[in-house]
């Protein structure tokens, strides 16, 4: 195949084609990417997105894949994954400088034995930190965006940029970066001194929460709709009466109703079905449509 004999001569990193995407999601579903890339550097993402624009071959960015719902005919083009190839942690007087490919538990580590304190509201998201700042990821009120400096970011060119916090256009569970179609390299972190004791403490209660309130022992994408304004989808999802419901191994998640579990071998189209009728249910009774949170990856049938 052409793409994947081109890349391997220019980039120094993993060029493979035709790999399952299902180990590379939360969810567990997807099929393949036509080629997948993981950059070994800067310099690797820069080429391939410089590749795949003068072809006109689409691209398509993952970081962690704990918010994405990859169709199970795959991703065609280039798939270009941040992972543990850029995720590089230098800690600084008062920062936390980290590679796009880092994940938000190793940065949290880092940062409790070097006395960074500020970021353990994260603990229990199973991001990559660029995925984590693309979405403006949060939990406990506050979110990322509340601790990022700058960044680094490389344009749908290839043209490597450097965003202040406000030219990074935060909101809920949004950013800039997906207007865009930015992608984050590296990011600085605020954070101020605080003991590793108590950062430990505070992580650990977090972490605690999270496992009584979310199915954690399901594959999963965490909160799969939007709160609407002054509500939350989980509220009304548990009003529509959608909690349990199933569509073979997809299930609406009966400790979280905002969570879509997958039992054992959901497909994605499964998993499609039931989000569409969870807001076909809620509709019906609130007049509310939910939104996604999670980003739909490939080619998605219109569901009825
Ligand atoms: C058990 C569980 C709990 C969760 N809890 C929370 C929570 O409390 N709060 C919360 O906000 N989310 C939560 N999530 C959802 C998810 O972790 C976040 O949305 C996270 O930000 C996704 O990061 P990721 O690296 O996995 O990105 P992916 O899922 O791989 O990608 C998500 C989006 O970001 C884009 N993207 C990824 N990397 C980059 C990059 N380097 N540059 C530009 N764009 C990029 C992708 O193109 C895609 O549009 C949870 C998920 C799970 C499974």
């Amino acid at each position: 195949m052409a793409i994947l004999r081109d890349l391997l001569t220019r980039l120094s990193g993993r060029v493979e084609s035709n790999v399952s995407l299902r180990e590379y999601t939360t969810w567990r579903v997807g099929g393949p990417a036509e080629v997948l890339v993981e950059p070994a550097g800067i310099g690797d993402l820069c080429l391939v997105v410089e590749y795949a624009r003068e072809r006109d071959i689409p691209l398509t960015v993952i970081g962690n894949g704990s918010n994405l719902l990859i169709s199970d005919e795959g991703i065609g083009g280039i798939v270009v994954k941040l992972g543990p190839r850029m995720s590089r942690i230098v800690i600084g007087e008062g920062f936390i400088q980290v590679e796009a490919g880092a994940r938000l538990a190793g940065i949290l580590t880092a940062a409790r034995d070097a006395g960074c304190g500020g970021l353990e509201f994260l603990a229990g998201i199973p991001a990559s930190v660029g995925g984590a700042v693309a979405m403006n990821a949060g939990a406990n009120g506050l979110s990322i965006g509340d601790r990022v400096l700058e960044a680094t970011v490389v344009d749908l060119n290839g043209k490597v940029h450097f965003k202040t916090h406000d030219e990074l256009g935060f909101g809920y569970r949004t950013s800039a970066l997906h207007d865009e179609a930015a992608i984050v390299v590296s990011v600085k972190l605020g954070c101020f001194p605080k003991s590793a004791a108590a950062i430990r403490a505070e992580v650990e209660q977090h972490l605690a929460r999270r496992k009584q309130t979310q199915p954690l022992e399901y594959p999963s994408a965490g909160s799969v709709f939007r709160n609407p304004p002054g509500e939350t989808a989980g509220r009304l999802i548990e009003l529509a009466g959608a909690k349990g419901l199933r569509i073979g191994d997809a299930e609406v998640s009966r400790k979280h109703a905002n969570f879509i579990v997958n039992l054992g071998a959901a497909k994605s189209r499964e998993i499609r079905q039931l989000m569409f009728q969870v807001q076909r249910l809620v509709s019906e009774q609130t007049g509310i449509w939910l939104e996604p949170e999670v980003k739909l990856l490939g080619r998605h049938e219109a569901t009825e």
